[in-house]
């Protein structure tokens, strides 16, 4: 069986990877000329490590990335621990790790030859026999299936939904790395933390054995609506979005190097009742963008790999969706009721924090449990 996928980020390789395993012959289309990935962090849960564990690629991403001991929630200012439950204790590692270093580990592991950059998709074709790709450089490709996994701005969805734009959800992430050893006694806990504040919060956690600390700012502003991670950001304009944050942020942002700050506007869209059109398919960002208020984007996109790798293996193309839909239409929902629920310290607003931090107190193994769903998910034992 012949797989063609368009996209070659972390949901179109971990697909080629599930294909090929199953002994299908794949090509992935990247549009750009190397392969590369924002200089940022990236938390892949235990529903996500599961897909790697059967690809045998766990021990190389435990390797490069970093095991956080516990997923913490804490006031932005204060610092006050509202909930900390143990992150290893969902049946499978929870790690950190560098993008760049994810996509080297996928890509190393595919077969020589299996990815084509330089290849930017313009549309497909289809008749009942097979599926096509075309590309800006006047070429054309046919196999049996296509998936498109080109995230959030899809050529494959546009043509098989329809074009439409996604939506601005008014929030701007600033994103940064930091050498570990700069940051002295005010050292983040080499935890998986999201600092909650008012309209904002920060998330903090540790790549590559811990030499290096993630930083993810999140303020709603409407000011800013480019997505470029190439677009640098100003120190100072970070600076006065956290101003009087807990000690342990402004010194992570104190030592930022300004050159390594970058910002980036925050789309995301609805559920999509299709997925599937004939030959053609989806998969990740191109069908589910979502906010990253719950760190699942890259998990789902994995998970997808591996289920609709399956649904191939057997000629069930048509169950993809089916298996699917639920699941990644709930965490889309949820990672946009995080920013109400992350973003209210302030006034009344507050109160809304007190069934956490009671709950995490009294009994953090009701808070630990409340992450089963998705955590504790295997996708590779859907069918
Ligand atoms: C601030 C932030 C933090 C996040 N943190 C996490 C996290 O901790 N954990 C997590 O699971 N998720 C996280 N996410 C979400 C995650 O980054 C995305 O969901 C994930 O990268 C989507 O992968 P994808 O392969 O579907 O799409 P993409 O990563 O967007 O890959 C699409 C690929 O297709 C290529 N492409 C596009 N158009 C064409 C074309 N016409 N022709 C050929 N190639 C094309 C692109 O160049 C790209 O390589 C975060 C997102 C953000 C913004």
């Amino acid at each position: 069986m012949k797989i063609l996928i368009a996209g070659a980020g972390i949901g179109g390789l971990t697909a080629a990877l599930c294909c090929t395993r199953r002994g299908m012959d794949v090509q992935v289309f990247e549009k750009a000329p190397e392969l590369s990935e924002v200089g940022a962090g990236i938390q892949i849960s235990p529903n996500a490590m599961r897909v790697f564990q059967k690809l045998g690629l766990d021990k190389a991403i435990i390797a490069k990335g970093f095991v956080p001991g516990k997923l913490e929630a804490r006031m932005g200012q204060s610092g006050r621990v509202l909930f900390a439950i143990g992150a290893q204790s969902y049946g499978a590692p929870y790690v950190h790790i560098h993008r760049a270093d994810l996509i080297e580990i996928l890509s190393a592991a595919l077969p020589k030859d299996v990815i084509r950059l330089g290849k930017t998709v313009t549309g497909y074709e289809q008749s009942n026999d097979d599926a096509s790709l075309t590309f800006a450089d006047g070429t054309n490709v046919s196999g049996d299936y296509l998936i498109g996994a080109d995230g959030i701005h899809s050529i494959i969805r546009a043509q098989m939904i329809g074009p439409s734009q996604p939506r601005f959800t008014g929030n701007l992430a600033w994103r940064a790395i930091v050498p570990t050893e700069r940051l002295g006694d005010l050292t983040p806990d080499p935890n998986a933390t999201v600092w909650m504040s008012d309209k904002s919060h920060v998330v903090t956690y540790r790549l590559r054995g811990g030499a290096l600390t993630n930083f993810v700012g999140i303020v709603e502003r409407d000011d800013w609506q480019q997505e470029s991670w190439t677009e640098r950001g100003d120190l100072s304009d970070l600076k006065s979005d956290f101003k009087n944050w807990h000690p342990i942020i402004e010194n992570v942002i104190q030592n930022i190097d300004p050159d390594d700050l970058f910002k980036w506007a925050l789309f995301d869209r609805g559920p999509l009742p299709r997925w599937t059109a004939g030959r053609v398919t989806m998969l990740g960002d191109a069908v589910h963008p979502m906010l990253p208020f719950m760190a699942q984007g890259a998990a789902m996109a994995i998970e997808d790999g591996y289920v609709l790798a399956d649904c191939l293996a057997r000629g069930k193309l048509d169950e993809y969706h089916r298996l699917r839909l639920a699941r990644t239409s709930r965490i889309q929902a949820q990672s946009r009721a995080n920013m109400t629920t992350f973003h209210r310290s302030r006034g009344l607003g507050r109160l809304s924090y007190v069934p956490m931090w009671l709950a995490g107190r009294i009994a953090p193994p009701l808070v630990s449990r409340r992450f089963n769903w998705i955590y504790g998910f295997d996708a590779t034992k859907q069918i």
